[in-house]
């Protein structure tokens, strides 16, 4: 894939970028390792006094990066402000909290004393998807910063623009020289950069196929991974749920991002004795969501972020319904070459049918009745996925005892799965391992050291 900002609204190639050179890269792998012999022995508030800058950068550029984000991937505007946004929130939150995150760890012993020390590893390299830009980097970048690695990013091909602008941003918030850069390189020469001696371990967002090929490789360099891949979360409606309230939250959570999100609700299971109600209130309020020029005019979403993800979309859709899936709310792709694709809901989704087994990268509901709450828990295990799920029920006590049988790395009662700096993020099963963000998220990228004294 060449690296360049096409606008999915238009169709207009906007600019394309010339990949860097081995040379190039190299030379940037160097001087990575060289900032990080200085940039390990900084102190944690001066690296919060930068990471504090950093945020009010982004707060103050807000609208200026959502630009780019909206211009290359396609979301609404006001979404890609709101990104940047978050993005200062996890600055602030580990500049706030990561010197008592990696503070030295007293454990008792038979030693006189002993104690865990948390130590950067160096060199980090990050691969990172298009769905959310600047959202996904932000969520390595601050806190492996913060514990002393430093940072190269290689970032999907549609999103060049928002690439160098992040590495312009860390350099405006005045961090020294090549603590983060950006490498303009396809996904080719990933596996002779994760090679480089000094390239200590690698982070990856995207498909289960990138994130098999990068560990793969990183496995047999003996280098550590964190995988963050699809998903294809549950969204588990009880009879005794506030269907309002459920309904809302079922079209938010599956639209959010245009649906390209791995932890959107794509699964809907819903307790039979509610499923028309249900379906009936899910379909209005989706039929009623407005699309647009995502840079132009205020909209509900915008197309998906390139017309080969909508191609797709609309064959997964194509094989459920030849496999039985009934079309509840007609819409997909509607012109070929367009990253424009309506909502859509299917129902009668079962084993066999993309809509069942795999990831539905877009605006596409798949509904699932159920007899009860055991059938509920059964099909929402059946998945090879395991990011996040949500439930929805008045009965709290009931809601957790639920949460606890499903197989993933996170469950909401009552509330949209959603990622905040404070919990840990990531999945099980094909969704990957390892965890972003909170106390454990800084942790995965450091050497937990034993230090005994006798
Ligand atoms: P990819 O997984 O292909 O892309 C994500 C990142 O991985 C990009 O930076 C990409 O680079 C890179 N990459 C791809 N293949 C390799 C490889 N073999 N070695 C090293 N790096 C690689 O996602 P797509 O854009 O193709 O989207 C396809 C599907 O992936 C979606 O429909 C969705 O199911 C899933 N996805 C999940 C995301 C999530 O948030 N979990 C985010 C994005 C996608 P390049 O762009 O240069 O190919």
């Amino acid at each position: 894939m060449a690296i360049a900002t096409l606008n999915p609204a238009t169709g207009e190639v906007i600019k394309t970028f010339t990949p860097y050179t081995a040379e190039e890269v190299a030379q940037k792998i160097e001087a990575a390792q060289k900032a990080f012999g200085s940039w390990k022995k900084t102190s944690f508030t001066d690296r919060a006094a930068l990471m504090q800058q950093q945020a009010d950068v982004l707060e103050k550029e807000a609208e200026k990066y959502g630009r780019i984000i909206s211009l290359e991937m396609g979301k609404p505007l006001k979404d890609a402000i709101a990104e940047v946004k978050k993005c200062a929130s996890v600055c602030r939150y580990y500049a706030e909290n990561a010197e008592d995150f990696l503070a030295d760890e007293e454990i008792k012993s038979n030693a006189a004393r002993s104690l865990i020390a948390y130590e950067p590893l160096g060199v980090v390299l990050a691969v990172m998807p298009w769905n959310f830009p600047f959202w996904q980097v932000y969520r390595f970048l601050a806190p492996a910063l913060m514990a002393g690695n430093v940072g190269l990013l290689k970032h999907a091909s549609n999103v060049p623009q928002c690439a160098l602008a992040i590495e312009e941003i860390v350099k405006q918030a005045g961090f020294p020289d090549h603590v983060f850069q950006t490498l303009l390189v396809g996904s080719k020469e990933v596996d002779k950069i994760i090679e480089h001696e000094h390239v200590k371990a690698v982070t990856l967002t995207g498909s289960e196929g990138a994130g098999a090929k990068v560990a793969e490789k990183a496995g047999h360099e003996i280098k550590k991974t964190v995988l963050e891949l699809g998903g294809s979360d549950p969204f588990i409606v009880l009879e005794d749920a506030d269907l309002e309230e459920a309904t809302t939250f079922a079209v938010k959570s599956r639209m959010v991002n245009t649906g390209q999100s791995c932890i959107a609700a794509k699964r809907f299971i819903i307790v039979e004795s509610i499923a028309d109600a249900f379906l009936e209130k899910f379909k209005t309020k989706m039929a009623a969501l407005k699309t647009g020029n995502p840079l132009e005019e205020a909209c509900d979403y915008g197309p998906l972020a390139r017309a080969d993800l909508a191609e797709e979309l609309q064959k997964q859709v194509q094989e459920s319904v030849k496999k039985g899936a009934e079309v509840v709310l007609d819409g997909g792709q509607k012109e070929k070459d367009s990253a424009y694709f309506k909502p859509m809901i299917l129902k009668n989704v079962v084993p066999g049918m993309p809509a069942y087994d795999e990831e539905m990268f877009g605006p596409v509901a798949a509904v699932m009745v159920v007899k009860d709450e055991a059938e509920a828990i059964r099909v929402a295990n059946d998945s090879r996925f395991g990011l996040a799920g949500a439930i929805w029920t008045k009965d709290e006590k009931r809601g957790l005892e639920i949460a606890r049988q499903v197989e993933t790395g996170a469950m909401f009662i009552n509330a949209m799965v959603e990622s905040s700096p404070e919990l840990p993020f990531g999945g099980i099963k094909k969704s990957g391992y390892g965890r972003e963000l909170s106390y454990v998220g800084i942790r995965e990228f450091v050497n937990q050291k034993s230090i005994w004294i006798s």
